[in-house]
């Protein structure tokens, strides 16, 4: 449920408005926007009068909210959410380019990397150490090793990081990566959600390989209910009965989430086809559909990458689609 509360409310009748919800059992999530304060009730809703809220002179309006996530929803919280990772700004017109390896293998791989991607304008660093694989055989990521080395392409480059956390018992080695992502094998993981909840970190939460628009929201709701609201959304491509394509990019995510949530939504073109030679139009495709921000896979020397090669772009080719992914920002500007 959401009170809207009319022009020129001061914030002692805010509050005391608050408390009175509190007194009842709900919990108040206070938004303030340009025109409006909404304060979004969160709990047992259901013995709550409208009519009577309706009729405080303070309350301009009073709507249930059928949906199941809250925190994240766009009803209550109109304006865009911002994310700041060092500076750089992801939402409400605010968009970035995450670039980088799959996975973290050498010092010289990470750092010769990153100081490509960040020269063709990549603002933020991307790198796994912990790698989610099919088989436990193949290639697992460097683990702390890689954090270290990561951590050196930041120092290096001064590009903030991001990497993917899988255990919530390795939190301690990602004390200065800048974004923890969350896989999309993982994004039902509820007790990771939700001790990442308690962290203050931005979190970029990948959409599960088959899960609905409706459930990714509804893991942002798990690690928002625990306080951290600096969650990016990160459509990654869904499986379908497609073979031609790693995954088949849901490129309508993007719109579709701009309207149920206020939250940053960022585009995967790597995994969402597998191939390099697809990233490009499709990377330039969600740029135009208006998402808040890339995570681009590049590798120095993808046929020899320990991971995620074949979707690897060169750092050649991506200083090409960095240019097209400029002029296409201008062009919806
Ligand atoms: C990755 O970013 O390398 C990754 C494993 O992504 P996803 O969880 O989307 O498959
Ligand atoms: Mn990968």
């Amino acid at each position: 449920m959401i009170a809207v509360l009319k022009g020129g409310v001061s914030d002692e009748q805010r509050e005391n408005l608050c408390r009175w919800f509190e007194s009842i059992g709900l919990s108040c999530h206070v938004s303030k926007g340009e025109f409006h304060t909404i304060i979004g009730l969160i709990g047992d809703v259901s013995k709550v009068d409208i009519e009577m809220l309706e009729s405080l002179s303070i309350i301009e309006r009073v709507t249930r909210i059928s949906d199941p996530f809250k925190k994240a929803n766009r009803k209550f919280h109109e304006e865009p959410t911002i994310v700041d990772v060092g500076g750089r700004k992801f939402g409400g017109g605010n968009f970035q380019i995450i670039a980088g390896p799959c996975s973290v293998e050498s010092e010289e791989q990470i750092i010769t990397v990153a100081r490509a991607v960040k020269a063709s304008g990549a603002t933020l660093l991307r790198g796994g150490a912990f790698k989610p694989r099919t088989s436990p055989y193949a290639f697992q990521g460097l683990h702390g090793e890689g954090i270290k080395l990561l951590l050196e392409a930041k120092k290096d480059t001064g590009l903030p990081v991001v990497s993917e956390i899988m255990n919530i018992n390795d939190l301690d080695l990602f004390a200065d990566v800048d974004v923890l992502q969350v896989g999309a094998r993982n994004m039902q993981n509820f007790d990771l959600l939700k001790e990442l909840g308690h962290c203050d970190k931005p979190i970029l939460l990948k959409r599960g390989l088959a899960n609905t628009l409706k459930e990714l929201l509804m893991s942002a709701e798990y690690i928002m209910a625990g306080g951290n609201e600096n969650v990016m959304l990160c459509e990654r491509g869904i499986r379908t009965f497609e073979t031609y394509t790693r995954n088949t990019l849901d490129v309508s995510a993007v719109p579709v989430l701009h309207e149920y949530t206020h939250l940053p939504v960022i585009v995967d073109p790597s995994h969402s086809t597998g191939y390099a030679r697809y990233v490009s139009s499709t990377a330039l495709a969600s740029t135009a559909a208006g998402a808040d921000g890339l995570i681009i896979e590049v590798h120095n020397d993808p046929a020899h990458a320990l991971c995620d090669g074949a979707q690897s772009l060169t750092p050649e080719q991506f200083d090409g689609l960095a240019k097209k992914i400029a002029r296409v920002r201008e062009a919806i500007a």
